[in-house]
């Protein structure tokens, strides 16, 4: 690959001077990097002569694809050994389904009961979905309080028959996230103990998880991961096994499990990428440095907001996101000119959720640092030639 007139380098060498800032909540930006070194091994995945999408998901390159990035993920996570990590397609709205089909039964198969703690808009469509599946109790809503703060764990009442107690641990439209897992295993009379199911979408990988908090972790790879269409589903090993007869065989946990994600075809292109992303997260000194990293970068943000009457940002500070950074414009017929002239300084998809409007800047592991520094100097710049 290096003869200058080789038309395939040309072309990679336009299309990286091409890259922007892109600021999309998913799909979203991917290390420049691990699409370089995918854009390489396209045609011939390291001197196979196929690729890695025409590969069968049994052959022995891709069965070492699969176990390699199971174990970096493990690794990056820390993910203790009685826990399975399985890959599924369907991603985080399936799983909404999915969930209750797997472990609603775990108590009271009869009546299935399920906690759900409801902090935006991800909490609500989870909550819904499974009242086709159990009766939904909700122990805590932020909804009056316009989702910008989320309940005080003082403040849940969790039922003692629950199978288990959902949160979304990043609601990536409004803007929040736990900073913590509440401590809530030994709280109440529940026999059978609490378990935590967490949809952690939009901010897996971002920080550590403390899995003596959390017994189920599940998430589309799209935001901070890799590409749509591996659905990665942590769970621990006792969890498995209560699916309901009506789940479909591909989305039941247990046999997921014991064909190692293979019981269907996996979306084996996703996984790779997954994999150069876990790679390319190892090469950043893994999950502790690339979480301070989104400090870093999370508060460069917020202070800048802060600081200023032009933009604002309305999360209360004890819960703001460090991966999704809603913002509106004091004036806010200014928004179009907003879009276009970040547009044309190379910072796109800035454009908040409809639900939400104004703006919102979702700086997931693969925006750099200079990233969130050119949206500010930006931002500056227009407020100053808007006075
Ligand atoms: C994006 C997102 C989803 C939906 O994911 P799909 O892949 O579209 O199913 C669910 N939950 C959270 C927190 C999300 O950010």
């Amino acid at each position: 690959m290096n003869d200058p007139q080789n038309p395939a380098l040309v072309g990679l060498q336009r299309s990286l001077a091409e890259r922007v800032f892109n600021f999309s909540p998913g799909p979203a930006a991917l290390p420049t990097e691990v699409l370089h070194q995918a854009a390489e091994e396209m045609l011939s995945w390291r001197g196979t002569g196929v690729s890695v999408m025409e590969m069968s998901h049994r052959s022995r390159e891709f069965e070492g694809i699969h176990n390699e990035a199971l174990a970096d993920l493990r690794e990056l996570l820390q993910v203790p050994k009685n826990f399975r990590i399985l890959f599924l397609q369907g991603g985080a709205i399936g799983e909404n389904g999915i969930v209750p089909l797997n472990l609603a039964s775990r108590i009271n198969a009869a009546k299935p009961k399920t906690d759900f703690v409801v902090t935006g808009t991800w909490s609500v469509k989870t909550e819904q979905e499974a009242r086709r599946y159990s009766e939904v109790n909700i122990v805590a809503s932020s909804q009056d309080q316009k989702w910008h703060k989320i309940p005080d764990v003082a403040s849940w009442k969790l039922s003692d028959d629950a199978a288990y107690v959902h949160l979304c641990t990043n609601e990536t439209i409004v803007g929040t996230e736990f900073q913590e897992i509440p401590d809530i295993g030994q709280t109440g009379t529940h026999d059978k103990g609490r378990i935590v199911v967490a949809d952690a979408s939009s901010h897996i990988l971002s920080r550590p998880i403390d899995w003596s908090r959390v017994q189920v972790v599940y998430g589309g790879a799209q935001k901070n991961i890799g590409p749509a269409g591996v659905t990665i589903v942590i769970v621990r090993e006792d969890l498995i096994g209560f699916a309901h007869p009506l789940c479909p065989s591909a989305f039941n946990w247990r046999l997921v499990a014991e064909y190692d994600s293979m019981y269907n075809t996996p979306p084996t292109y996703a996984i790779y990428i997954a994999g150069l992303v876990f790679k390319w997260l190892k090469a950043q000194g893994g999950v502790p440095a690339i979480e301070q990293r989104n400090i870093a970068k999370a508060r460069a943000l917020y202070d800048f907001l802060d600081q200023s009457d032009f933009y604002r940002n309305e999360i209360d500070p004890s819960c703001r996101s460090r991966m999704n950074v809603p913002f509106f414009l004091r004036d806010e017929s200014r928004n179009e000119a907003f879009l276009t002239q970040a547009r044309a300084n190379g910072l796109v998809q800035l454009k908040g959720h409809k639900s939400v409007g104004g703006m919102r800047a979702s700086i997931y592991n693969a925006m750099p640092l200079e990233g969130v520094t050119a949206l500010i100097e930006f931002m500056r710049e227009f407020e100053r030639t808007a006075a």
